[in-house]
């Protein structure tokens, strides 16, 4: 008997198995490649909303928690993927840059933004006004993140790369069947692929696709993220990210032209110098429709949970967020109201 079945490898089936593993538990994990979101992700850790200047949902807890997470992860799998790096916010009006001075004074944002002035970041790119310079930012490389948990699992034999269909779990008191599985619970990390699981689809999981585009440009020689418009980030050897886009109706997988035209508009706007696209990805986003996590235990099941929901913040919010569901398994520790699925109740039972 297992202990757990985990279906999806995203950046939330990650930080589940992670966890799991942190507390010897037998699981195994699914994962069938069906959804990009953290494969193509830009992987940005930043717990401040660069439109508004405010803090995003208890980002700053989520952030003196992850990168710790994270930095142990990379020394498990042996690999680097934290990039660490400054975020300059280049600002559009005067009234922009006293907004983020007024911001700075926040004691729970005064550690992430700078209070110098930039007046130049690089000669490529133009700003009629200063820049703000964002602090303890960065990203993670999501593809090498997720390449090492695989071949991690896959040295082990945790990981099945196949389709979980879910119309073949048998669902018994204490335990689920799946095929040859027996195991005592099943977490559910499987992303924008929820609408297609039965058990947890009276959600109201919305989706938003998003896209970036891969530059590579000799000329630019950019070390640090600059966000304008568009981020710019820095993925080494001349190549750069530049989104990504929001489009919340379209939730077909294949990149479009419309995003392409849209982001090479945008960064024409920014950068003088000569540049190059070279790919470009698209995912959607696991968004919710009150922009919280989807955590917690289906209504009639007791053996059935989900990690989801986690919308454009994965890489902070997964790591603290997945401890806190397994904390409400195990120990009976309640989770946040805020991110429990409770709260949409009234909609299993109406369906
Ligand atoms: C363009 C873009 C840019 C982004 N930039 C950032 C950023 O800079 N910073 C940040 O924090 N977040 C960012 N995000 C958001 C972030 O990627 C998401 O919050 C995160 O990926 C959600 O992770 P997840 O594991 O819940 O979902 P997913 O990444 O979608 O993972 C779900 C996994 O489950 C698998 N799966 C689904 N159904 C099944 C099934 N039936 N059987 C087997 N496997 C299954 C899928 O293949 C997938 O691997 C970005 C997203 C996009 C699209």
């Amino acid at each position: 008997m297992l202990d757990y079945i985990v279906v999806g490898l995203g950046l939330s089936g990650i930080a589940i198995s992670n966890h799991l593993e942190k507390r010897n538990k037998k699981f195994v994990v699914f994962e069938d490649n069906s959804q990009e979101s953290s494969k193509v992700a830009g992987g940005i850790y930043n717990p401040i909303i660069l439109k508004r200047f405010t803090l995003a949902w208890e980002a700053d807890k989520q952030i003196s928690y992850s990168i710790p997470f994270y930095e142990e992860l990379e020394k498990k799998l042996n690999t680097n993927f934290i990039q660490p790096f400054n975020i300059y916010r280049r600002f559009q009006s005067i009234e922009e840059q006293n907004n983020w001075f007024e911001a700075a004074d926040n004691l729970r944002l005064a550690p992430f933004m700078g209070t110098q002035l930039v007046r130049e970041v690089n000669s490529n790119i133009s700003g009629d006004f200063s820049f703000g310079k964002l602090e303890k930012t960065g990203a993670i490389d999501t593809e090498k993140l997720i390449s090492a948990n695989r071949d991690y699992l896959k040295k082990y034999s945790i990981l099945k790369e196949e389709k979980f269909d879910y119309s073949a779990l048998e669902i018994e008191g204490d335990f689920v069947i799946y095929k040859d599985k027996k195991a005592k619970n099943i977490i559910f990390c499987d992303g924008f692929g929820l609408v297609d699981n039965p058990f947890f689809n009276y959600l109201p999981l919305r989706g938003n696709k998003g896209e970036y585009l891969i530059i590579k440009s000799k000329d630019l020689k950019l070390k640090q993220a600059v966000k304008s418009s568009v981020f710019i980030l820095p993925l080494g050897n001349d190549l750069y990210k530049v989104g990504a886009t929001y489009d919340h109706k379209d939730k077909t997988k294949e990149p479009t032209l419309e995003a392409r035209t849209k982001l090479q508009k945008d960064l024409d706007k920014l950068i003088s110098c000569e540049y190059e696209i070279v790919d470009q990805v698209s995912g959607i986003r696991p968004a919710t429709a009150d922009r919280r996590p989807l955590l917690g235990n289906h209504p009639q099941h007791k053996n059935l949970f989900l990690c989801n929901g986690f919308g454009s913040r994965g890489v902070l919010i997964g790591p603290l967020l997945s401890e806190n569901l397994l904390n409400f398994i195990e120990d009976g520790i309640p989770l946040p109201p805020e991110v429990d699925i409770t709260r949409f109740q009234k909609k299993y039972y109406k369906n």
